[in-house]
């Protein structure tokens, strides 16, 4: 963990040197202050490659050769090996502050401070198991259904199995007086936040499922509010506000009808293209034509931006790869018999 750096007079921090180490990738935690967003502004290897040259207006860059999204507050950026990105040579990275409002950069500094840490990883485990908590609103279908649960995680794992990743569920909580209606935005996060303020306390590196009502995605630049299948704040979870995947449980068409039934195998397969934004990884092809940055991707591919689309179906190594990095997936090993 070094010294906390400050965002200067021109909105940047300083380069800041992570040093080689033995593993596979890394993950940069970076913390700042309540509504400070900032994103990556420079990475660069030890042979002087530039993976990312500039801040670039949105959620996440586009051009850059290693992808990553805005952070607000606080976030995790999990970096593999892959598409010529050897992260354990050791690299530079900088950060620059970005606006929360209309995702641009901001080229003028401030006070707020930047603290960082990595967190090499040495091996990507071969298998990997993520621990799940289920908050279950009265507007879900799954509220006091047990089986139904059961029956949702086993389907969510037949999406995983390729991919070399299991998930477990270790919790699950009511949430009381969930709202009906959640409304949020890629920095407008309050109403999603405030739907996990009742719950118990988060547990250590387990990923907050919240079965709210119904859910709008609400861009202030572009149209009314869009009702989502599924939704996860920021693409790389684990730190920062409303740091969870949140599903819905009321069509937005008809709260008088109560929790909506959905067809447990559709909503598994958007449950598991969520837990893949969670872990780091981006659409294979965005709907206006983006591509993600891993060689091995195509339309045909869970993290189609229509999950739900027939052909939406498994992981290609390079997303196995993302996935297996993330701090919070543990190396699964087969049970050893215990000694009499
Ligand atoms: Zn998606």
């Amino acid at each position: 963990m070094a010294e906390p750096v400050a965002f200067g007079a021109d909105g940047l921090t300083p380069f800041l040197s992570i040093p080689p180490f033995a593993g596979a990738s890394v993950a940069l935690w970076a913390r700042s202050e309540p509504g400070t967003c900032f994103a990556i502004d420079s990475l660069e290897d030890s042979e002087g490659r530039v993976w990312v040259s500039k801040r670039e207006a949105g959620p996440y860059c586009t051009d850059c050769g290693v992808r990553t999204s805005i952070a607000q507050e606080e976030a995790l950026f999990v970096l593999p090996s892959g598409e010529g990105f050897a992260p354990r040579d050791g690299f530079t990275v900088r950060f620059g502050l970005m606006a929360c409002e209309t995702l641009t950069p901001l080229k003028t500094g401030g006070a707020p401070r930047l603290h960082l840490a990595w967190l090499p990883r040495a091996h990507l485990p071969e298998r990997g198991r993520l621990s799940l908590r289920f908050l279950v609103s009265r507007h879900s279908m799954l509220l006091g259904q047990p089986e139904r649960q059961r029956e949702l995680l086993e389907r969510v794992n037949d999406e995983l199995e390729e991919a070399g990743l299991e998930v477990t569920l270790d919790a699950v909580a009511e949430l009381p007086d969930a709202s009906a209606e959640t409304r949020f935005w890629t920095t407008e996060l309050d109403e999603l936040s405030a739907l996990r303020e009742r719950a118990p306390p988060a547990l250590d590196a387990t990923v907050d499922i919240v079965f709210a009502g119904c859910l709008r995605h609400d861009d202030p630049f572009f149209g009314p509010p869009v009702p989502v299948d599924g939704f996860t704040p920021r693409v790389g979870g684990g730190a920062g506000p409303a740091s969870a995947v949140f599903m819905p449980g009321l069509r937005c068409d008809a709260f008088s009808r109560g929790p909506a039934q959905w067809p447990l195998d559709a909503y598994a397969r958007v449950l598991a293209h969520e837990l893949g934004h969670f872990l780091g990884v981006y659409h294979s092809v965005e709907t206006d034509g983006t591509t993600d940055l891993l060689s091995d991707t195509g339309e045909q591919n869970i993290m189609n931006p229509n999950p739900s689309r027939a052909g939406a179906r498994g992981w290609s190594p390079s997303q196995r790869r993302q996935l297996l990095s993330h701090p919070w997936v543990r190396p699964a090993h087969a049970l050893i018999p215990a000694p009499d």
